[in-house]
């Protein structure tokens, strides 16, 4: 009998995208076992199932559960700007969709389950480290507000797979929005399938943009809707510190998630051109990069849509490029706006825009802390301290910048009560309301580089998950103090030295 997760499974890929995607099962694992099971997120989407082994030997790919429809979805991708055109899930299985609780249709997809057709030369496993490392890296995201794909469950299989050395292997269980990705639509329209580009754009627009149904031009009102999700996406990655590390376009979604996590990391030391994956020899997605390879992924997007867009070529590439063109300017918007938020300003004024860029580069070659920066300065507004100064190696040009950005946080006051006089208790509630609205946005927990290390460690050595549930716990509040959890506030230690990700 089959196994029921009490999940009802919808499968509209399945059913309305032949031809996009190979039905296929997953391996079967010598030894599931059931490491974790992300109880709310389940609930949330009615597995009721919570039978460790029956969970362990499906959410492993060694057995489909009753109602999924297994299948590994195919796509192109520009991967550090070379077209590969057929790349697709040579790791993964969608099970299929779901309903949450909103009624909203949610991927649930297995990585690391076994080859598919498009393994390539690939094993089409997982090892735990990775499957450790996207699981918090995930949930840590979805915890600061960054729209992302979640981690359902882990599952070790009982093998060892071939890495740089012999690795516990495992399977994650996801679940996304969708998993449709720039290079989907790359793949039908590198081989001229124009039609399947049109049911590719149909389907999206039905699943993620509803609202674009009715409109007088659908596909290149999608391409603005999907640019304008990636530059809400990108500038949040950067106000945390977050470096994907391989934004390739096979990793790019068009719901506007943060997907596939491999070599990504948050930096502790602000670096405008930090990169930590080892094969990024170039910093093509450096911390900095980001927006512009999104902006040039975007550039990709576009041009699968071209003959959706107009039948006049011409004009289809003048609307194309205007849209495209235009994702900077938004994305300056969102980020601007999410650094007004870090400062505690409230109001707009023109020169927000240099005041924010001033801080950074007073913080260039400074080795300061982006999280704990921003905490620091929230904590010295309310108790009128300068121990934010401490984290600069030469403090000279902050503390300049400080008295710009007092000046700015008196003219928030002002603008926002210009009757009432300065009084200093006035002016103590304000720095309180500066504070408060700071510590709302800017997180005392990241994950920290060394703190994942430390948590894969101790799970493929000792199969000791303690660390994993202490870190998972603390990530889950990330802009709350929480007593005892000191050491996840901190930085890597010096001995840690510089830290290189791998895919
Ligand atoms: P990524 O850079 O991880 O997004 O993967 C790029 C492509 O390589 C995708 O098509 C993946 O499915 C595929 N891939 C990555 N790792 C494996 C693996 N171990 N076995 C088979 N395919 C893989
Ligand atoms: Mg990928
Ligand atoms: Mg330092």
């Amino acid at each position: 009998m089959k196994i029921d997760l009490g999940l009802t499974f919808d499968n509209s890929y399945a059913k309305n995208l032949e031809g996009f995607y190979a039905a296929c099962p997953g391996a079967k694992a010598p030894n599931p076992e059931l490491v974790k099971l992300n109880t709310s997120l389940a609930n949330s989407i009615g597995l009721s199932n919570n039978d460790p082994d029956q969970l362990a030997e499906v959410l492993s790919g060694s057995e489909a559960p009753v109602g999924a429809s297994p299948l590994a979805q195919v796509y192109a991708g520009h991967q550090f700007g070379g077209f590969s055109p057929q790349l697709g899930d040579g790791r993964a299985l969608l099970l299929g969709e779901v309903l949450d609780e909103d009624g909203k249709s949610l991927d649930v997809q297995l990585k690391g389950s076994g080859r598919t057709p498009f393994s390539r030369g690939g094993d089409g496993k997982a090892a735990l480290g990775a499957v450790l490392r996207e699981y918090i890296v995930s949930e840590a995201m979805f915890a600061l507000n960054i729209p992302t794909t979640r981690a359902l469950a882990a599952v070790t299989t009982g093998e060892r797979i071939m890495r740089t050395q012999l690795l516990p292997g495992a399977v994650l269980t996801r679940v996304a929005s969708s998993h449709l990705r720039v290079g989907t639509f790359q793949f039908f329209a590198s081989r001229g399938e124009q039609d399947k580009v049109k049911q590719l754009a149909d389907y999206a627009i039905e699943r993620h943009y509803p609202q674009l149904k009715t409109s007088q031009q659908p596909y290149l009102d999608f391409l603005c809707a999907v640019c304008d999700k990636q530059a809400d996406l990108v500038a949040r990655w950067l106000l945390v510190g977050f470096v994907h590390g391989v934004m390739n376009t096979d990793n790019m979604t068009i719901s506007g998630e943060t997907i596939d996590y491999g070599p990504c990391a948050f930096m502790d030391d602000y670096d405008a051109k930090a990169v930590f994956s080892s094969i990024d020899r170039d910093g093509r997605y450096s911390y900095n990069n980001q927006p512009v390879l999104a902006q040039w992924n975007l550039a990709r997007l576009a041009e699968t849509l071209l003959p959706l867009i107009s039948d006049d070529e011409e004009e289809a590439v003048t609307k194309a490029t205007e849209v495209v063109t235009k994702f900077w300017e938004v994305y300056q918007g969102y980020w601007l706006t999410g650094m007004r938020a870090k400062l505690g300003i409230s109001t707009e004024e023109e020169g927000d825009l240099a005041l924010c860029e001033q801080l950074l580069e007073s913080m260039s070659g400074q080795e300061v802390d982006f999280t704990q920066l921003f905490r620091q300065l929230a904590r010295d507004l309310e108790k009128v301290t300068n121990e934010s100064d401490h984290l600069f190696n030469d403090a000279e040009k902050f503390i300049q910048w400080k008295e710009l950005w007092r000046a700015r946080l008196s003219r928030d006051d002002q603008s926002r009560d210009s009757q009432s006089k300065q009084e200093s208790s006035q002016e103590k509630r304000y720095l309180a309301e500066h504070a408060a609205m700071m510590n709302a946005v800017n997180p005392m927990y990241i994950p920290r580089n060394h703190q994942v290390e430390h948590v894969i460690e101790a799970a493929e050595q000792r199969a000791d998950y303690e660390p994993f549930e202490n870190l998972l716990a603390v990530l889950e509040s990330p802009f709350t103090y929480q007593s005892g959890a000191g050491e996840y506030a901190k930085p890597a230690p010096m001995s840690f030295g510089p830290y290189t990700t791998f895919c």
